[in-house]
This record gives structure tokens, C-alpha cells and sequence, in this order.
């Protein structure tokens, strides 16, 4: 069912948590960036498992330990097929997108040697800087930030200059959490093979928003956070080619990483177990498969459709407000929009929004160096998912007038 523009999301009865009152208001929860709420069918799928099914896997014979394993083996095949891979072994369970590219710079990050060079760009998330930062430090690669633009949009002028054979890794946000930016990922992908270098996407912010493919996209490693599409928190992906999984050595060592244990040395699992040292999160990846499941019954099409419309009232809504600056302007965009009220302190108008029940978030966004560079300590953030209306967002600009005339920037 494609919803309609009139402050409707037909999916909104699928979240219960959107029933709650804040400080007496009804919730309105636009802080989707930094994690979704959760529909019913993933509550039901954790609560079903642990109730009927739950045991510890890959290691027992009995009959619960196996109706877990091919419970948790089932969630990862449901990935595989989500994101286009190959086969299911090249889905790596990992705790989240920190954990993946953490897993990824201490496993890959082997084979770096001094004087190699790994780029980002100037609005990636802590997360996809500083794993590469302690790899830097370790082996005396260097870490090289290619530009952006006022807008907000990458330099790929810059990115053909800096792009050459020393560059050993490119890992690039997909969507700036920040700054909404969509970036041109296929002819970023393209243009880093072409000097031999790997790519990794950091596809926190993309997974719920658009259908990934990557095979057709033919990108070597991609993360994602579970709790950022709907599914419960404590799980992400890595996802990398076979034919790089293979060659990686293990990050972690423990239980269910090894196929052989002496006292002095161990051999190692194929991947993806090889990189799973440990009970891994299996409830969550049940809950993350429902997760899956329940986005491939709304449709991409649905999706895209409702988030288009609240993107443009998003838009409509803030640029009618006296006083309001957006960072963050490129072409291409999700529906997530950064501002600052002008002569007010982020941190004063997400209090006040929050006192008339309305969910934003402030300060840096784990983006330190990019408010650095725009001269300013944070941002508010109004991010958009699925179950929001446009009644919402209009709640939201009656709320920032409010906000304004109560810190005197406004009368
Ligand atoms: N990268 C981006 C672009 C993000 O938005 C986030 C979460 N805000 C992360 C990485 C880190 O994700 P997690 O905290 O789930 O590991």
C-alpha cells in the first residue's frame, strides 16, 4: 500500500512504542539517525525465541542447540539475500558498525605497511575514523581526508588527486549521519579499484532507507547496525567478499572461532565463524532476520514514497522558520536535516523541544572534525523514519517557533 501525504504513515500501529506521552505530549520521535524504534513482529520474533527455542549454538547435540543454530544460520542467509551477497558466508555477525570496521582495520589492517594510504572523507562518523586513526599509529600508514563542499557534498576532484597506488583502503560513509549527504558510492567504488585499492562502505545510514545491493554495487566490505533498521541493538554486519574473508586473519580469538586448539598454537574456522569468536548475539539475529522480513513486506517502493514526502515537508517546514540555518544542503539526500537556530545553543533547543514531547538529537553527532571545520560545536538534528507524519513535522515547526520566542530569539 503506498501511503498518502495527509499526516498518515499506515505503519505507525506497528510501533508501540509510539504510544508513549513525553512530559504529557505524545511522543513524536525524530532521532531515527541514531536508532529506530521497533515494530511488533521483531518484539514478537525475540520474545517466540527466547520462550520456545533459545539454547546456546554451534555446539550442542541436543535438539534445542540445533533448532538455534539453524535459527541463527536462517538470520544470516535473510542477510545475505537483503544486501545481494554471494553466499551467507561472507555475513559476519558483529555487535555493529563500530565492531565491523574496528574488526575490519585490525584484520585487513595487517597487511598495511608504512607509507600505504587509507582515505575517508571529512564527514565520516567516529566510527570510520578512529579504527583507521589506531591503525595509522600502528603500522605508519597515513590517513588521508578527502574534502567536501559547502553543501556538503564530496570532492571527487580532490578524490582523483588523492586516489594512486599507495592508497591501500578507501572506507567512506554511504549516508552522512550529519549531514544527509547520499554519496555517488558506485563511481566512488570505481575510481578506488582503478588504483587497486578496497572499499568499504559504511552503510549505517543507508540500510533503511534504500535497497542495497553489492554485488551490483561491487564493493569489497559494507557495515550496518541492526538497531538502525528496526531490529533489536547488540548486532551489525560486516559484510566482505569471499575472497578477502578468506585471506584475513582472525580479530578476536576464542570459543567457535578455531577448527584446532593446542596448548601453544590454534588453527582457525573458515569464515564467517572464524571472525565470531564467542557466544554470539542470537536472539538479536533472530530479531534482526524479522527485521528483514518486516521491510520486504512494507517494500522499498512504500518506503521511499512516505520518506520522500516527509523529507519535502521536512524541507517545506524548516525553511519557513525566522532565524533557522540548515547545514548540510547537498543534491542528494535522506531525510535527515541538521540546523542551528541562529544566537541559541543546540544543546537549549533540543531541551525545550523535548519539555513539548518531541525526540531530537544535539551536539556533534560523533562528528567532531567536520563541526570543527564548519566553525561550530554541534547541530540540532531532525531525522525522519517510516511511522513519522507530516502532522509531526508540522508539531515540530510549531515547537521551534515556540522554542525560539521563548529564548528571546523570536517575538
Ligand atoms: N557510522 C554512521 C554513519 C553512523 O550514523 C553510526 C551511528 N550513529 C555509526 C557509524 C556507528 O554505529 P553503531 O553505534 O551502531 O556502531
Amino acid at each position: 500500500m503506498i501511503p498518502s501525504a495527509t499526516g498518515y504513515s499506515p505503519f505507525r500501529d506497528e510501533f508501540p512504542e509510539l504510544s508513549v506521552k513525553v512530559h504529557g505530549h505524545n511522543l513524536i520521535y525524530l532521532d531515527n539517525a541514531s536508532s529506530t524504534l521497533k515494530p511488533m513482529a521483531v518484539l514478537d520474533a525475540e520474545r517466540n525465541f527466547y520462550t520456545t527455542t533459545y539454547a546456546n549454538v554451534h555446539r550442542g547435540v541436543h535438539h534445542l542447540s540445533q533448532l538455534a543454530t539453524e535459527a541463527y544460520e536462517d538470520a544470516r542467509r535473510k542477510v545475505a539475500a537483503f544486501i545481494g551477497a554471494c553466499s551467507e558466508n561472507e555475513i559476519v555477525f558483529t555487535k555493529g558498525t563500530t565492531e565491523s570496521i574496528n574488526l575490519l582495520a585490525n584484520s585487513w589492517g595487517s597487511i598495511v605497511r608504512s607509507g600505504d594510504e587509507i582515505l575517508v572523507s571529512a564527514m565520516e562518523h567516529h566510527a570510520n575514523l578512529v579504527p583507521w586513526q589506531m591503525l595509522c599509529q600502528r603500522s605508519g600508514a597515513i590517513l588521508r581526508i578527502v574534502p567536501i563542499n559547502e553543501a556538503g557534498e564530496l570532492d571527487l576532484q580532490a578524490l582523483d588527486e588523492m586516489l594512486s597506488p599507495r592508497t591501500k583502503i578507501l572506507a567512506m560513509v554511504w549516508v552522512s549521519n550529519i549531514l544527509g549527504t547520499i554519496l555517488p558510492v558506485e563511481e566512488i567504488i570505481a575510481k578506488a579499484h582503478r588504483v587497486g585499492a578496497i572499499v568499504m562502505l559504511d552503510a549505517a545510514q543507508a540500510i533503511a532507507h534504500m535497497p542495497i545491493n553489492v554485488k551490483a554495487l561491487n564493493v569489497d566490505f559494507l557495515c550496518f547496525s541492526s538497531h538502525k533498521m528496526f531490529g533489536p541493538t547488540g548486532i551489525g554486519i560486516l559484510y566482505g567478499r569471499s575472497e578477502y574473508l578468506t585471506r584475513m586473519p582472525p580479530w578476536q580469538g576464542g570459543g567457535d572461532m578455531i577448527r584446532d586448539v593446542e596448548y601453544n598454537k590454534a588453527t582457525y574456522a573458515d569464515p564467517p565463524l572464524r571472525f565470531e569468536a564467542g557466544t554470539p548475539p542470537i536472539a538479536q539475529a533472530v530479531g534482526l532476520g524479522a527485521a528483514i522480513d518486516t521491510i520486504n513486506a512494507w517494500g522499498w517502493e512504500a518506503i521511499k514514497v512516505h520518506e520522500k514526502q516527509l523529507y519535502e515537508h521536512l524541507q517545506d517546514v524548516l525553511n519557513s522558520i525566522p532565524g533557522l540555518r540548515k547545514i548540510g544542503y547537498a543534491k542528494q539526500r535522506t531525510a535527515v536535516q541538521s540546523f542551528l537556530l541562529e544566537n541559541t545553543h543546540p544543546y537549549d533547543v533540543g531541551i525545550l523541544l523535548d519539555s513539548m514531547g518531541i525526540a531530537v538529537r544535539t551536539g556533534h553527532h560523533c562528528g567532531q572534525p567536520l563541526m570543527k571545520s564548519l566553525g561550530i560545536s554541534g547541530t540540532v538534528r531532525a531525522s525522519l523514519s517510516i511511522y513519522n507524519t507530516t502532522n509531526e513535522i508540522d508539531r515540530l515547526g510549531h515547537s521551534l517557533r515556540k522554542a525560539a520566542r521563548m529564548l528571546g530569539i523570536a517575538s
